[in-house]
């Protein structure tokens, strides 16, 4: 088949289940279909970009486009289109891939459900009236419904990982640095970085690739070489794990869990150990605090982060009709333009970093940051990757957690250490919860520029 056929079959397909899905908050099938035709001529002259050419792809909408608007799932944003495009974008286009269009979001990425979205929530494909978890619910949500063969996701404290496991697709948080952020609109400038999803393990390898590298345009990026995913992946598929020795992590493992979920996690262990790995049970004692340390953390970036948001540089503008000061038209578009949890969270995040109570939250937070990262550390010494489940549910359904923010917060406990110690991980189908029949996702986690492990594991165990 060629590009253009590919890429108009994902467009049918996402005008016929899109309506209910609300995976996509902006479709640019014509932008995909010149991509495409202009792939089918490379293949035609022997010339073609790269191994994913032609292949197209949904991606999360806090990623700034030229030909697209911006919104991050904010009204705030609404309309908004950025003069310049994110690295990561010029990178899918360098590589040949049609984009077909922008996905749904929690705002600004915060949230566990994608129901934050100030443009009405993502629904399951897997069920309906359930939650597609967040806040990259829209791009797990277009993978597992055939809307789209990738996509891109963005993982602050799990928003790749958790969406990936409830939707039963895979998803990887590479690690922190090695996905360029520019262009990417920030959330938690320290812990968020863009990742691949797909259905496949190969298939997110190869998008892997195509996204990673080194970028001077990101203070943060790091100068390294990219880890051989693919080649990982494709020796993983050979089914044989001898030699690798995996931890389980205790403090990952709760009877607070949904019994469905560690009964899964359990026979996935139990795989890994029929593949031939070798696995041992380690604790990181200091994983129960990850949870506070980060609800920490992110607010007081989210606070100086969507500082810039101030009705003058960008999108929405609310009173400026002559009667009303800049200081009451700042106040009045962010009324508007941002919803509960974002406006929580600012609060949170400003009262955290305020004078008299900066060392209290903030300064205590980041030692058990690095606390975390010490467990990590020690772990690695004896193990090359560490399992758990990725999230303690199943697809909630909607409506269930979204006035209840902290038992939001609990779908987050398994994700959100990788993200304060700067590794990498990654959610890998683990088959249906025996107790409601719904998906279950195995995280597989691994060190600093050790992502190949994660796909050498993954793909054996898929
Ligand atoms: N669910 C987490 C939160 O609400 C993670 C979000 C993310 O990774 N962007 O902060």
């Amino acid at each position: 088949v060629s590009s253009v056929e590919v890429t108009e079959a994902h467009i049918r397909r996402i005008a016929e289940v899109d309506g209910e899905i609300n995976a996509f908050l902006h479709v640019a099938g014509e932008q995909a279909l010149v991509t495409a035709a202009e792939v089918d001529r490379q293949i035609a002259a022997g010339t073609v970009a790269s191994p994913l050419a032609g292949v197209p792809l949904a991606l999360k909408d806090v990623f700034t486009t030229t030909d697209m608007p911006t919104t991050c799932g904010s009204k705030m944003l609404e309309g908004w289109v950025s003069p310049y495009d994110a690295t990561l974008t010029t990178k899918l286009r360098e590589a040949g891939i049609p984009i077909l269009g922008k996905t749904n979001m929690d705002e600004f990425a915060m949230g566990s459900s994608t129901e934050n979205s100030a443009y009405g929530p993502t629904r399951n494909p897997w069920d309906t009236d359930r939650i597609p978890g967040g806040s990259g619910g829209g791009s797990a949500a277009a993978l597992s419904s055939y809307q789209a063969p990738l996509a891109i996701g963005t993982d602050t404290g799990g928003s790749i990982r958790q969406p990936a496991a409830v939707t039963a697709t895979v998803g990887t948080k590479p690690t922190y640095g090695t996905v360029s952020r520019f262009g990417l609109v920030a959330c938690a400038s320290s812990l968020d970085q863009g990742g691949p999803c797909g259905r496949t393990v190969l298939d997110t390898a190869l998008l892997h690739e195509v996204i990673a590298g080194y970028d001077p345009r990101d203070s943060t990026s790091r100068n390294v070489p990219v880890p051989p995913v693919v080649a990982a992946a494709r020796e993983g598929a050979k089914g044989d794990l001898s030699g690798v020795k995996v931890g389980v992590v205790r403090e990952l493992h709760s009877d607070s869990y949904q019994p469905g979920v560690i009964a899964s996690f359990d026979a996935a262990v139990a795989q890994l150990k029929e593949l031939g790995a070798e696995v041992v049970e380690v604790s990181c004692p200091h994983f129960e605090y990850a949870l506070p340390a980060y609800y920490l953390i992110l607010p007081s970036e989210v606070s100086s982060n969507l500082a810039r948001f101030d009705a003058m540089r960008y999108g929405l503008r609310v009173g400026d009709d002559g009667s009303h000061s800049a200081e009451q038209v700042m106040s009045m578009t962010r009324e508007a333009g941002l919803g509960p949890e974002v406006k929580r969270r600012i609060m949170i995040g400003t009262y955290a970093l305020s004078s008299g109570y900066y060392e209290a939250y903030y300064g205590q937070a980041n030692k058990v940051r690095n606390l975390i990262a010490q467990d990590f550390d020690k772990a690695y010494e004896t193990v090359d990757v560490l399992v758990s489940p990725t999230s303690p549910f199943t697809p909630w359904k909607l409506g269930e957690k979204v006035n209840d923010p902290l038992a939001m917060y609990l779908s987050d406990l398994c994700t959100l250490p990788t993200n304060l110690a700067g590794h990498c991980a990654m959610s890998v189908p683990s088959g249906l919860s025996a107790d409601d029949g719904l998906p279950v996702g195995l995280q597989i986690m691994a060190p600093a520029l050790a992502d190949d492990r994660l796909y050498r594991v993954g793909a054996a165990y898929e």
